[in-house]
């Protein structure tokens, strides 16, 4: 029903099943009454207005399955009933109750516009109408048409008309209403989710995301047969760093070391994590391990260059970092234990060979 049409809100969402229902109905009715003034009453003119509208109808409902263009639609579809009504009112006068169809303009103008628009087409279709009804006062029902009647006409479409931009206003308001409820809502979904993922103190994701991406990459990484390299990292005597600096400038220095993994490991589809403590991990999936390995590893000297003094080191006088390297290369035959353990023994031998420094798990067997 809604052709695949685009809408941001409710009142579009409802405008597009209005207006391609109604065309669509108008088309069936159009037909179907033309048929029967063509066989049954034999009326020539109506006959023709019927086939017209029904045509223009059809026209209209292509456009909008072609363009998805619904304020245009709207205003051919709202243009058609009201050329339509008109010459059927300008046909048959006020006979036969047939004044009755023109009820439908402002409704359909308005519910299918929006107020605004809604309100131009019925004060035109009402301007030609009202004249038009004026005019054969005396005239119309063989005389019987007269001036109470026209004033009745006037009075019920103008309260009708009225209405209807009454409603529509209020409709449209409540939609905005909720539409800024909506936005905000999501914006707060949007922060909790950020603040469910992310670390506080250095800004990487957590330990919960990593659970939750691990599987993912590690899926990605199967299916497409590419090497994944896994690492950690762990600052160096951090505890000695704490307990000469204080607690304070230990989360300085954590931030610091996180920015500078952060904006290492820079790709889009790589991920680093704060694992807790002092404790980073990262995930790389790549089709080339080698450069990969490089690139892991100058990220010793990188935090050394941070030159952030650390006179409790026993190795360096600025704060260091080991790093623990994994990669497999046929990803289906592992699971993400496998790497994370690999990965901590590798850390283990950087620590043991003095760390400052990163030692690699190659798993290409
Ligand atoms: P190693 O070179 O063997 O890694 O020694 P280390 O002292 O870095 O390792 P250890 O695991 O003994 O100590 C880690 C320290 O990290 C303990 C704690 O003081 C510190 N730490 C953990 N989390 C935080 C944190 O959020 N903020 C700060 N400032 N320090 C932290
Ligand atoms: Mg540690
Ligand atoms: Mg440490």
């Amino acid at each position: 029903m809604t052709l695949n049409i685009p809408y941001q809100d409710n009142i579009s969402y409802r405008r597009i099943i209005l207006v391609t229902s109604t065309m669509l109905v108008t088309i069936f009715a159009f037909f179907f009454f033309g048929i029967i003034n063509l066989f049954i009453i034999d009326n020539t003119p109506v006959v023709t207005l019927d086939f017209t509208a029904a045509i223009f109808s059809t026209l209209a409902l292509l456009y909008l399955e072609k363009y998805k263009n619904i304020i245009l639609a709207a205003r051919l579809a709202t243009t058609n009933i009201m050329f339509f009504l008109l010459f059927f009112i300008y046909t048959l006068g006020s006979s036969h109750f047939s004044l009755i169809w023109t009820i439908f303009l402002p409704i359909f103008a308005t519910l299918a516009n929006g107020k605004r628009v809604g309100l131009l087409f019925s004060i035109i279709f009402y301007a030609i109408l009202f004249t038009l009804a004026y005019q054969n006062i005396g005239i119309w029902q063989n005389g019987e048409w007269l001036l109470q009647d026209w004033i009745r006409l006037v009075f019920a479409s103008s309260v009708l008309t009225i209405g209807m931009y009454l409603n529509e206003s209020a409709q449209e308001e409540s939609d905005n209403k909720l539409q800024t409820i909506r936005l905000r809502e999501q914006q707060h979904i949007k922060n909790l989710r950020e603040i469910s993922i992310k670390d506080e103190l250095t800004g990487l994701y957590n330990r919960h995301y990593y659970n939750e991406m691990i599987p993912k990459l590690m899926n990605l990484a199967k299916r497409n047969d590419h090497y994944i390299t896994f690492f950690i990292l762990d600052i160096d005597y951090f505890k000695n760093y704490n307990d000469k600096y204080g607690h304070v400038k230990g989360d300085e220095t954590l931030r610091k070391v996180a920015s500078v993994i952060q904006q290492h490991i820079q790709r889009g589809d790589d991920f680093v994590f704060r694992l807790g403590g002092e404790e980073f991990a990262g995930i790389i999936i790549s089709n080339d391990y080698e450069k990969t390995h490089t690139w892991v590893m100058s990220l010793c000297q990188t935090v050394e260059d941070l030159h952030i003094e650390h006179s409790a080191s026993k190795i360096s006088k600025y704060v260091t970092a080991s790093i623990g390297v994994a990669t497999i290369c046929h990803a289906k035959n592992y699971t993400m234990d496998h790497l994370y353990s690999f990965a901590d023994k590798a850390l283990y031998v950087a620590k043991n060979n003095g760390r400052n420094r990163s030692e690699l798990s190659l798993q290409c067997g």
